[in-house]
């Protein structure tokens, strides 16, 4: 039988199954990203402490298994970890819903995932104790699709590198480009699904696809513009609509 392993993990989704059972997707800081089965999850206190909802961060204890997708989760404990509580507040439940499912979309099984849960954690974090912002959520955006490796360009022309004046400059974001095109440079290029960019709000995408998670919810955010031209490059690299866009966008 394989050994049994120890991570912190965050839910990432989960369903009841059979009368006591759950099954769930977890993002964890040490085994990747896992889907597996809980038997009692619903009943027993004394292994399953931290329930796993979503949003959940758990000390997990599993075992994976020679055949079969599932893991076996055998324990869920609070540990020294940090619960994310979420619960009071619409914004915080449509951010934190939205982050999980953008993660879940972004991350592969089999993949180092010691990155991403740690960018993860502390949005979820900072959701929790700052609320949600736009700021928050450019941040944990811009953050969590470098590690997926688009890194996007805010600073700097993506073809010419030139740098934007401090002139209030329109730039276009270019989906298919994974950054910003100066004016010069737009006119010999395809712009498809191109969006116009203030140049304050590309230098606030710049400071927050930089910064330390725990600061974003105090940083200024970028604009309108900056949260369409995110909105775009995302839906241009998933195969899917993300279920809780919808939600967040009404709330936030
Ligand atoms: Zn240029």
């Amino acid at each position: 039988m394989p050994a049994e392993e120890v991570t912190p993990a965050i839910v990432l989704r989960n369903r009841d199954y059979a009368e006591s059972d759950r099954i769930v997707s977890l993002l964890t800081r040490d085994g990747g990203k896992l889907s597996g089965i809980a038997k009692g999850a619903k009943q027993s206190r004394r292994r399953f402490e931290r329930k796993l909802e979503l949003f959940s961060h758990v000390m997990l204890y599993f075992r994976r298994r020679p055949h079969g997708d599932l893991v076996f989760i055998t324990k869920a404990e609070a540990g020294e970890l940090a619960p994310y509580d979420l619960s009071d507040d619409l914004g915080k439940i449509a951010l934190g819903s939205y982050m999980v499912e953008l993660a879940d979309a972004l991350i592969r099984e089999g993949t180092d995932t010691s990155e991403p849960y740690s960018i993860l954690a502390a949005s979820l974090g900072a959701l929790a104790r700052h609320g949600a912002s736009a700021s928050l959520r450019q941040a944990f955006e811009l953050q969590l699709l470098r590690w997926a490796g688009y890194e996007l360009e805010f600073r700097q022309c993506r073809l010419c590198g030139a740098v934007p004046g401090a002139q209030a400059q329109t730039l276009t974001f270019v989906p298919t480009r994974g950054g910003i095109v100066c004016s010069r440079c737009r006119d010999g290029i395809s712009v498809t699904g191109g969006v116009a960019l203030g140049a304050a709000s590309a230098a606030a995408l710049a400071r927050l696809g930089a910064a330390p998670i725990e600061t974003a919810s105090e940083a200024e955010p970028g604009g309108a513009d900056s949260a369409l031209a995110i909105a775009r490059f995302v839906a241009s690299v998933l195969d899917r609509r993300l279920r809780s866009l919808q939600f967040l966008d009404t709330i936030l």
